[in-house]
C-alpha cells in the first residue's frame, strides 16, 4: 500500500531579480514519510526563516518544489487533476496561525462551517448539515448550542481556532497541517486547542504534521521531530530523545533558550552558547557554521545525516564516528 505522504527529496528555491540572479533556498533536499494506517503527529521545528511555512504550503499543494516529488497516497500532487485533486483538497486540511484571520465578522459561525459543507456537496439537506455541524463541534470540545448564530467578535481566541480545527474535522481529512495553531492563543487555552489536536489523531485517525518554533508544545504533542534549521534539517527522531537529549548545536541552543518546569534542567544551564556573528551565513557547507561554537574545518563541506541511536540523527560533524543514514531513509527512525 503506499504512503500517505512522502516528501521526496524536496528542495524549493526563491529566485529574485529580473534575470533570477540571486536565489534563496528556502527548503533544501528534505525527505520523509506518513503511513497511511498509521495516524501520527510529526513536528516540523524551527525559527523563523527555518523553512517551516514553505513546507506548509509546498504540502498544501499551494507552490510547487523546485526539485524533489511530493506524493499523496501514492500520487505526485502537482499532477492531480480532477476526482483525484477534489480528494486531495478535502483530504489535506490546514489550520493556521492567526485564528481571526479566517473569519468575516459579518457572518456567524454557521455560514464559515456550511461553505465547505456545500463545497464539497456533504450534506443532502439542511437537518444533515446541521448534524454534521454539531458533530463537528463537539467533537473538537465546543457546544454546538453555545457557538452556533454567534458572531466572531462574540468568541474567545481559543474558541476560534477550535472553530477553525470543527470546520477542518468537518471534511473528514486524513491529514492535517496545523502551521502554528497556537502561537497566537492565550497561554490558558493552548492547552485545550493541543488536546483537540491529538483528539482528532487519536479517535478521528487525522495524521497532524504540526509546525511550530515553540519546543514546549512539540514535546507534549508530537511523537517524532524534526528540527530545521535555514532550509535544512539539523536534527530528527523520537521527540522524548531529541528533545531531553539534544545532539546538535542548533537543537542544544533553542532547547537552552526555553525556561523547562520538568526536565530536571535549569534554564540557561547548558554551557553552549551560540557565536555572536552572523553576517557570513554561508550556503555551502553547514548552515549552521557561522553561529556554531564547535565550527572545525570539515564544516566547509554540508555534514550528512549521522544515526546516532536507533531512533535519532544529527547533521553535524561531531558526531562522524556515527554511521551516515541516506536523507531518503529518515522516517524509519521517526516513531508513529
Ligand atoms: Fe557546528 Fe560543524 Fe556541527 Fe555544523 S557540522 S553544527 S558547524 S560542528
Amino acid at each position: 500500500m503506499a504512503d500517505l505522504l512522502e516528501l521526496r527529496n524536496v528542495s524549493k528555491v526563491y529566485s529574485r531579480g529580473v534575470l533570477q540572479k540571486s536565489s534563496t533556498t528556502a527548503l533544501s533536499d528534505v525527505s520523509l514519510t506518513l503511513a497511511e494506517n498509521e495516524p501520527t503527529i510529526m513536528t516540523v521545528a524551527g525559527e523563523s526563516g527555518s523553512g517551516k511555512t514553505t513546507l506548509a504550503m509546498l504540502l498544501l499543494g499551494f507552490i510547487e518544489p523546485t526539485k524533489g516529488q511530493i506524493f499523496y497516497k501514492g500520487q505526485d500532487i502537482s499532477k492531480l487533476s480532477g476526482g483525484d485533486r477534489i480528494a486531495f483538497r478535502r483530504e489535506v486540511q490546514a489550520v493556521f496561525q492567526d485564528p481571526f484571520a479566517v473569519f468575516n465578522p459579518f457572518y456567524t459561525v454557521d455560514h464559515l462551517l456550511s461553505v465547505p459543507i456545500e463545497r464539497f456537496k456533504l450534506a443532502k439537506s439542511k437537518r444533515e448539515a446541521r448534524a454534521k455541524m454539531d458533530d463537528a463541534l463537539t467533537a473538537v470540545g465546543l457546544r454546538p448550542e453555545d457557538t452556533l448564530g454567534r458572531f466572531p467578535h462574540q468568541l474567545s481566541g481559543g474558541q476560534r481556532q477550535r472553530i477553525n480545527v470543527a470546520r477542518a474535522l468537518l471534511l473528514k481529512p486524513r491529514l492535517l497541517i496545523a502551521d502554528e495553531p497556537v502561537s497566537m492563543v492565550d497561554a490558558s487555552l493552548r492547552a485545550n486547542i493541543l488536546e483537540t489536536l491529538r483528539n482528532l489523531q487519536r479517535n478521528h485517525g487525522v495524521s497532524i504534521i504540526y509546525i511550530t518554533h515553540d519546543l514546549t508544545t512539540a514535546f507534549h504533542i508530537a511523537k517524532s521531530i524534526i528540527v530545521l534549521y535555514r532550509g535544512q534539517v539539523m536534527e530528527a527522531g523520537d521527540v522524548d530523545a531529541v528533545i531531553k537529549a539534544p545532539q546538535h548545536p542548533y537543537t542544544r541552543l533553542l532547547i537552552d533558550s526555553i525556561p523547562w518546569p520538568d526536565l530536571n534542567r535549569r534554564w540557561g544551564e547548558s554551557e553552549l552558547k551560540a557565536r555572536e556573528s552572523e553576517s557570513s551565513e554561508t550556503n555551502t557547507g553547514c548552515r549552521f557554521s557561522s553561529r556554531c561554537p564547535y565550527v572545525m574545518d570539515v564544516c566547509q563541506q554540508q555534514p550528512p545525516l549521522f544515526q546516532i541511536a536507533e531512533r535519532q540523527a544529527a547533521s553535524c560533524y561531531l558526531h562522524a564516528s556515527h554511521p551516515i543514514i541516506e536523507a531518503e531513509r529518515l522516517s524509519e527512525l521517526l516513531p508513529v
